[in-house]
């Protein structure tokens, strides 16, 4: 079977590529290996232009009720005065962007995706193999029905951390193991959390508090794996008194904790984008640790410049050569903040990695240097833009 495009990995990042081209007249195969699931604990801090990029796939209805928006970042250092803040006055829109369950994102794409009819989905089906011949790639799959192969002249890799596309080309990658890891968890609150992201570097790592709706808020409690696996076995109250100490009280008494999940810090990051005509997005690009709060937030960035391409150009080969380009950038940016965060300073740490909710739409000077510090000065693409701009 002969397709116009074929994306490897039906994640968010695989999924929205395939529905951000749903009014174009390209067929597409997207393989995904796993069947949908509720489980995903993950809480994603989405800046604006991710959110508008929901908007524009016509989602924002099934997720609004599950968005707590941001309207303002309050940074701060465990005894130190004083706390770095972004209102979203300083960047004169509604909100800074809005917290949201994965879980619910990933629902509302995959029912997106059963009614597209330029979209076949092979799902469960897994990558075995892929070949490269003469601008045609064929594929292996593994699916219930037995071994199936497909052929596209353009394949998109989106198959995560540990891409098979990218193996299969023998594409290099550059590791970092923070012998860190992540805690998240909800946590239910007495009072609102008035729309504030709080991020506090405490003695043994950092602290986010992100609002959600209902009173309570998304905490991700990133520290060495010796403190976390320590505070992992802690019991739900003997945590939260852990946190209420170390966070403080500018939430008011924590009431209580839910279930905790843990999650590596690790930065994978592929040497190349694209080899012939495979090109590499999210995850199988770039894994950035969940302290950034900004994969997927680049990810779709990314999307939105594809899609942007694609409809400009009408030649995919020619959209995907000009990605290429745009996605250099953001290799070079995932090494800048791998640095960063191997390196932390006063200044760094205490604009990362919430101020950075803002980095495609704040112009003041007082968010000069962060922009330079990524390296994405530049146009945002349409899909990123509310209907309004
Ligand atoms: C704890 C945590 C918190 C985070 N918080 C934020 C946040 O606040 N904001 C933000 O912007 N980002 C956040 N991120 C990052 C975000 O999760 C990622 O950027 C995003 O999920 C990447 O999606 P992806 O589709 O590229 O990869 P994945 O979600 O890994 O999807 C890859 C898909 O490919 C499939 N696959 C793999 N191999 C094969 C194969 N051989 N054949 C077929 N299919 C295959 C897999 O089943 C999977 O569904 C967070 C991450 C973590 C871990």
């Amino acid at each position: 079977m002969y397709y116009d495009l074929i994306i490897v990995g039906g994640g968010l990042v695989g999924a929205g590529f395939a529905a951000a081209l749903r009014d174009t007249s390209l067929r597409i195969a997207l393989v995904e290996a796993k069947l949908p699931s509720q489980n995903d604990p993950r809480l994603f801090a989405l800046n604006y232009g991710s959110c508008q990029f929901l908007h524009h796939l016509g989602l924002w209805p099934a997720l609004a009720s599950y968005a707590a928006p941001i309207h303002q970042v309050h940074v701060s250092h465990q005894g130190r005065f004083g706390a770095v803040r972004l209102r979203r006055e300083d960047i004169h829109l509604p909100t800074l962007g809005h917290v949201i369950p994965a879980r619910f994102i990933e629902a509302a794409l995959n029912e997106l995706l059963t009614t597209l009819p330029n979209v076949t989905l092979y799902r469960p089906a897994k990558l075995i193999s892929l070949h490269q011949k003469e601008g045609c790639a064929t594929l292996l799959l593994e699916t219930e029905a037995g071994e199936k192969s497909i052929q596209s002249a353009i394949v998109i890799g989106a198959d995560g951390t540990d891409s098979t596309v990218r193996s299969q080309l023998n594409m290099a990658t550059h590791v970092v193991d923070y012998q860190q890891s992540a805690i998240v968890t909800r946590t239910k609150l007495k009072r609102s959390s008035s729309h504030i992201a709080y991020e506090r570097f405490v003695d043994n790592g950092v602290i986010a508090m992100l609002p959600l709706t209902n009173d309570e808020c998304a905490t991700i409690w990133t520290a060495d794996n010796a403190v976390i696996s320590h505070l992992m076995s802690l019991s739900d109250e003997a945590f939260r008194q852990a946190l209420q100490q170390a966070f403080g009280y500018r939430l008011g008494r924590l009431q209580s904790i839910q279930q905790r999940h843990h999650f590596p810090l690790r930065m994978v990051r592929a040497e190349k984008a694209m080899e012939q005509c495979v090109l590499l997005l999210g995850n199988a690009l770039h894994t950035l640790p969940p302290v950034a709060a900004q994969g997927f937030n680049l990810a779709l960035y990314e999307v939105a410049a594809l899609v942007e391409s694609i409809k400009e150009k009408g030649n995919l080969q020619q959209a995907l050569l000009q990605t290429q380009k745009q996605q250099a950038k953001s290799i070079d940016l995932s090494h800048r903040l791998s640095q960063l965060f191997s390196r932390p300073s006063l200044l760094t740490s205490l604009m990362l990695p919430l101020g950075m909710l803002g980095l495609d739409l704040i112009t003041p000077i007082k968010v000069k240097c962060l922009k330079d510090l990524m390296g994405r000065a530049g146009r945002v693409p349409p899909l990123l833009l509310s209907a309004g701009e």
